[in-house]
């Protein structure tokens, strides 16, 4: 027998975070916490992606209504738990993604070691660090949300409005590496025309130019690329992975488009398969997601794991960033515990 725990949890972003999509100043989260009869516990989160239109509201009315049938799970298994749960949560990925983290949490803190170690993996000098990312604003904000934060990499926000330039005047100021996603925002010819100066400004990759529906224009942007392009919108799950590859150099996971860390492991599998570059990236999410998605990090080229450092209302303290390195602190599971003002929120 299980017990399960349900939240939505408000963050509050530091500053207005802003993208293609829109701004907005807080983001709500699906928090979940499994317990079992020996006193073990997991916790998982779950932050919708914006763009596929559903709640975290949603998702946890959804989950509820499956209580009974989670609740006298017998949990063993993360693999086998996914496939039980996907079949009633695949609509709402942030629900599956939100149980998924918490089943692979209380399992690794049953087995009393660091959930990477459960799946032999090592933490390595090679692993990826992680970039900042700058919020889509008017020129002058974003050179100065890059000054305001020493970081080895920063992804700037670009829109379909956004002049190019900007580019330009980042890279006067550091020499950090930059990468740009333009969330689904530019046009075929507008990202021809951009490639000049991304190449100039020696941008590492450009995520996400197209509307996920537009392959015709992928086609003719892959022909003439000068840079590495990344799927985001266009790669939510396994499914999309073979397509992808014949289309970009590399994928961005999402736990919280796939449904959690087990499809991620099975993603990032196939796209090695394939050739692809793997990045894996966040939305705004607490120290919770972030950790779980760190666990992740010995099998990735890059990472965008920035969520929690822009909010201003943390719940909880795991793996965290120091100048865009992963710090893992020295605990099981996924290396999260509740701050002490928040134990009785999350029923502890
Ligand atoms: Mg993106």
């Amino acid at each position: 027998m299980l017990q399960l725990h349900t939240y939505i949890y408000t963050l509050q972003n530091k500053i207005p975070f802003t993208t293609a999509y829109g701004s907005r100043r807080q983001t709500e989260s699906l928090i979940v916490v499994l317990k079992d009869e020996q006193g073990n516990w997991g916790i998982g989160e779950g932050v919708p992606v914006r763009y596929l239109g559903y709640t975290a509201q949603e998702a946890l009315t959804l989950l509820e209504r499956h209580r009974t049938e989670i609740e006298n799970y017998d949990l063993q298994d993360a693999l086998a738990f996914w496939e039980f749960a996907k079949s009633f949560l695949h609509k709402y990925p942030a629900a599956l993604c939100a149980l998924d983290i918490a089943a692979h949490d209380l399992l690794a803190r049953k087995a009393q070691k660091p959930l990477y170690q459960v799946w032999g993996l090592v933490l390595h000098d090679k692993m990826p660090l992680s970039n900042y990312t700058l919020s889509l604003a008017e020129k002058d904000e974003m050179l100065a949300q890059m000054q305001s934060i020493d970081f080895p990499i920063y992804k700037v926000k670009m829109g379909k409005d956004t002049d190019i330039s900007l580019l330009k005047d980042l890279r006067k100021q550091t020499d950090a590496i930059l990468r740009v996603d333009a969330n689904a925002s530019w046009s075929v010819e507008q990202t021809l025309q951009n490639f000049s100066v991304l190449s100039e400004t020696q941008i590492e990759f450009l995520e996400q130019p197209l509307s996920p529906t537009d392959w015709q224009g992928m086609g003719v942007l892959h022909k003439n690329r000068t840079l590495p392009l990344i799927a985001d919108e266009s790669c939510q799950d396994l499914n999309d992975i073979e397509k992808c590859s014949s289309f970009f150099d590399g994928i961005n996971i999402k736990l919280t488009k796939c449904g959690g860390l087990t499809p991620a492991l099975q993603m990032i599998k196939l796209a090695r398969k394939l050739g692809l570059k793997v990045m894996a990236g966040c939305m705004t999410e607490s120290s919770v997601g972030i950790s779980a998605l760190a666990q992740l990090l010995p099998l990735l080229d890059y990472v965008d794991m920035d969520g929690s450092t822009l909010i201003s209302n943390d719940f909880a303290e795991g793996v965290f960033l120091q100048n865009g390195k992963a710090v893992f602190p020295k605990r099981v599971g996924i290396g999260v515990r509740l701050k002490q003002e928040y134990l009785s929120f999350f029923g502890f």
